[in-house]
């Protein structure tokens, strides 16, 4: 049996797994306003684990988890896709198959269990509507009051999504910032566990899952694998597992991951240009579940992309709209725009890879979620026919 500890990612100090320890006591004094969190935890690597058996990477028991078939998302290779660009081993692992039709879920099944293993009856958090609604649909089937705080302008699927699953939704006057801000306070002031993105140790935890099945199911490690980048928590899930893999000696080298950002919500980015230095700037872009002002595990993301040589890039959303277009047409996915970001971001860098590499490409949430942003290269007939003469 493994026996697993929290370790501050900052200052390595080590702490029993309570629902009462979020956060190192030491390293989040020195947490400033409008900064990424400071010593965000993480799971220590487990001793013994077998790729086939997903919960031996993790520190809660099975039969906590909700019985709901979350991750174990498909991986191919995009023939069409790896022809054009010159790449047999194009594949891409399609999260928008989860539950709730995110990535998220992956955080959220583990998070249920954490609940269940402790007795509370209540998760709260903030989100930009994946992570809500995710939250929503896995602590509905785990029986689990769930209280979301959303920006106004979240798109229309995923607030419908979080009401049909029953949750508690409360519209923030102001963006995803500022909803963080209110649900923090909220669940110091009122109770209930806390799942916002990193703030949540487990989070990144349930994340890692996603690296244990891409080296299950291709038998070895990848050479590059592509990841769409908000708060940085996908990143440092995805990061987290290799490095798991990697101590337990399961692959022999950690792929180079690059972190893709939208150039108009583009902090770790910045950061990653300035020696790990985090500034403020407003964000916006299209791509609604990448768009953060502060990236909450913004220090753990850069300093995993400074340890493991990762890379950093930038998107237009006009890059992102043709990179979801594309793997619509093209690889018959149709993923919501931040799950497309990833394409995006291979689009870029794909002349600085050798032509051989086998290369991951992370689609992390289902088109049909954001209908207006999926507009935006496409043509609604408005004339309808009823007579075969008026097609042309
Ligand atoms: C949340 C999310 C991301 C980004 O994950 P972070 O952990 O915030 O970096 C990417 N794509 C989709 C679809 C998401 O919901």
């Amino acid at each position: 049996m493994n026996s697993f500890k929290y370790q501050c990612s900052e200052c390595g100090k080590t702490f029993d797994i309570t629902p009462q320890i979020m956060l190192c006591d030491k390293c989040s004094k020195a947490q400033e306003q409008n900064k990424p969190l400071r010593g965000i935890l993480e799971v220590t690597p487990p001793k013994k684990a077998s790729l086939e058996d997903i919960f031996s990477f993790l520190p809660l028991e099975k039969k906590n988890f909700p019985n709901l078939p979350v991750g174990n998302s498909p991986i191919w290779t995009a023939d069409l896709l790896g022809r054009e660009t010159g790449f047999d081993n194009l594949y891409i692992k399609n999260d928008g198959t989860n539950p709730t039709a995110s990535f998220k879920d992956r955080a959220s099944w583990p998070v249920a269990a954490f609940a269940k293993t402790w007795g509370i009856n209540e998760i709260v958090l903030a989100s930009t509507g994946n992570a809500a609604s995710s939250m929503a649909g896995i602590g509905a089937c785990a029986g689990l009051k769930v209280t979301i705080f959303l920006p106004e302008n979240v798109p229309m699927g995923k607030l419908v999504q979080s009401l049909q699953y029953g949750a508690r939704v409360i519209l923030v006057d102001g963006n995803y910032d500022a909803a963080y801000e209110l649900s923090m306070q909220y669940s110091k002031e009122k109770g209930g566990l806390n799942r916002n993105t990193a703030y949540n140790p487990i989070t990144i935890e349930g994340k890692k899952t996603v690296s244990i099945e891409i080296v299950r199911d291709l038998k070895k490690a990848p050479d590059h694998v592509f990841v769409p980048v908000g708060d940085g928590v996908i990143l440092s899930g995805v990061y987290k597992g290799f490095r798991d893999l990697l101590s337990l000696g399961l692959i022999d080298k950690v792929p180079t991951i690059h972190a893709i950002q939208s150039s108009t919500s583009d902090a770790i980015h910045r950061a990653w240009n300035n020696g790990g230095k985090f500034d403020f700037k407003h964000s916006s872009t299209i791509a609604d579940s990448i768009c953060v002002d502060v990236p909450r595990c913004g220090h753990l993301a850069v300093k995993n992309l400074y340890s493991h040589n990762g890379k950093c890039i930038t998107v237009s959303d006009d890059e992102i709209l043709v990179a979801q277009k594309t793997l619509s047409e093209k690889a018959g996915l149709f993923t919501e725009p931040a799950g497309a970001a990833s394409y995006a971001g291979f689009l870029k860098a794909k002349d600085q890879i050798e032509k051989d590499s086998t290369i991951v490409i992370l689609a992390t949430g289902m088109g049909l979620k954001d209908l207006s942003a999926a507009q935006n290269k496409i043509k609604i007939p408005t004339k309808t026919v009823k007579d075969i003469t008026e097609i042309d």
